[in-house]
């Protein structure tokens, strides 16, 4: 990890900004490659998390695990976090006010690791990077542009283990993200984003 990726992990674990602290057991800031093609923006820990300070570690993880070697990728070749990085009392929604005490995090990670795409999982998530008028239920699957970044909108894995019939959505979905890979790269999903030309590399100088 970069010494900047680290020195945000290391806040985060430190961190005090909101109310979410009080009730952590441990702080998530992600985890991933810090040359990674994509990052994955969740919601915010639940209780595997919090207990394991690691992002997507319960059901929910274990399928956006096979959603990402559906594609021919590992996590360990990916960026994965939230958009709050402490969980919130009994999974409730994270507040408007907890969202934007984090959000500087996940910014400066979005802008040290200069991803091909973020994904957005889910519409909390969807709503932070895009705004309150996008929903997964609407934009999954649609490409989107926010400053320099691309954004890819999808359900989030949960929403398929309530509602079995989006599996097949988001694997389609998870399609498209590869697709959108070949499109921006000759596509070699385990090829470290550092030996390309850096003429292909995709800046990212500002955000918004
Ligand atoms: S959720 Fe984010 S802002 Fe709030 S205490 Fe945790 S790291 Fe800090």
């Amino acid at each position: 990890m970069s010494s900047e990726l680290q020195l945000i992990h290391s806040e985060v674990l430190e961190c005090t900004k909101c109310e979410l602290h009080k009730s952590r057991t441990k702080a998530v800031p992600g985890e991933g490659s810090h040359d990674a093609r994509i990052i994955f923006v969740g919601e915010g820990p639940g209780q595997n998390e919090d207990e394991q300070g690691r992002p997507f570690v319960g059901a929910a993880g274990k399928f956006l695990t096979e959603l990402i070697e559906s594609i021919g990728l590992k996590r360990s070749n990916v960026f994965i976090t939230n958009i709050v990085k402490c969980r919130p009392p009994n999974n409730r929604a994270p507040r408007k006010s907890e969202v934007e005490a984090c959000n500087p995090y996940l910014l400066s990670q979005i802008r040290l690791i200069n991803p091909r795409i973020v994904c957005a999982l889910g519409t909390p998530a969807i709503t932070t990077l895009m705004g309150d008028e996008y929903s997964a239920s609407r934009h999954h699957g649609k490409s989107l542009t926010k400053g320099e970044v691309t954004i890819l909108p999808m359900y989030h894995p949960a929403a398929a283990l309530y509602d079995a019939s989006l599996k097949e959505t988001i694997f389609h979905d998870f399609q498209l993200l590869k697709q959108m890979l070949e499109n921006t790269e000759t596509f070699n999903p385990s090829t470290p984003k550092s030996s390309e030309p850096s003429g292909s590399k995709q800046t990212l100088e500002k955000w918004a």
